[in-house]
């Protein structure tokens, strides 16, 4: 066992939980292309943000 690890386990765990619930919210949520809002990530065709009422697409650059 190698005990001289610069971080603690509990802190490699608490990164290793924080990096999965990072990549299960950018599953559902992106930013709005526009205007940098939070908005429900598209899968098929377009949606229309709540805040600048454009549209965005999955396809669309994240600012
Ligand atoms: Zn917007």
């Amino acid at each position: 066992m190698v005990e001289s690890l610069p971080v603690s386990p509990i802190v490699l765990g608490g990164a290793v939980v924080f990096a999965l619930a990072l990549w299960g919210w950018w599953q559902f949520y992106q930013f709005c292309p526009h205007c940098g809002a939070l908005a429900r990530r598209v899968y098929v065709g377009w949606r229309r943000c709540r805040r600048c009422g454009r549209q965005y697409r999955r396809g669309l650059r994240l600012r």
